[in-house]
């Protein structure tokens, strides 16, 4: 499967071709089109099989076939479990937000607050975050999630293995919204608070699960 068989717009095609990408991966193949048609997806593949594009080609299509949708709140919400994969995450947002009009921002637990709270007054479409910090913003209200379209959990095992339970379930309940597509990625689909997780946040959801067992 190649990157240009899924539809892509222009702009995102040729971030991807910049790349250097031209072959898709197994979870890409399965998870980006189902995706691009609205579904919430819970989705799993091994680490380095390429999961971060499989959501951020997603998002990126969302928010640019819909241009008006939301003004002031962020439209895309993505967490990580840690410092390092939030990272890892909005350095590849970035290669396709820039030069682009969508602004996107990174809240990290241990960073300064102040500077975060200036940074989301300035409204970015794209919020890449730690969950502990995030739901810190949210209860301080510096950020609201109302407008929210799409909320992404890469490594929800892992989230849920750090304890950051009560931080997803604030988030979710902030981000209740009509239009809000939801994808879910795991290394594994077989965890109990997973798939309990899955129940409660994502809506009539795909399953992709690439090199399981089961
Ligand atoms: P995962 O989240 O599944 O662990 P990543 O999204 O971090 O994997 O991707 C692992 C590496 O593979 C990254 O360096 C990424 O740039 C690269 N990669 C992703 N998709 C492709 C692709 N279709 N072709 C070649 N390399 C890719
Ligand atoms: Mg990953």
């Amino acid at each position: 499967m190649q990157f240009t068989d899924f539809g892509l717009d222009k702009r995102l095609m040729s971030a991807v071709e910049h790349l250097g990408f031209e072959q898709a991966t197994q979870i890409q193949y399965e998870a980006i089109p189902l995706a691009m048609q609205g579904h919430d997806l819970i989705a799993s593949s091994k680490t380095g099989s390429g999961k971060t594009l499989a959501f951020i080609l997603p998002a990126m299509q969302r928010v640019s076939r819909n241009k008006a949708l939301s003004k002031k709140d962020p439209r895309v919400l993505i967490l990580t479990p840690t410092r390092e994969l939030a990272k890892q995450v909005f350095g590849q947002l970035k290669m396709f937000t820039s030069g682009s009009s969508f602004k996107a921002v990174l809240i990290l637990g241990g960073e300064n607050f102040n500077d975060q709270v200036k940074a989301l007054e300035k409204d970015p479409h794209f919020v890449v975050a730690t969950p502990g910090r995030l739901a810190d913003h949210l209860t301080k209200g510096h950020l609201y999630l109302q407008g929210l379209e799409m909320l992404i959990l890469d490594e929800a095992d892992r989230m849920l293995d750090l304890g950051f339970a009560k931080e997803l379930n604030l988030i979710n309940e902030r981000a209740d919204h009509r239009k809000r597509q939801t994808l879910m990625f795991s290394a594994t689909l077989d965890h109990a608070q997973v798939n309990e997780f899955g129940k409660k946040l994502l809506k009539n959801p795909k399953r992709v699960a690439v090199g399981a067992a089961h």
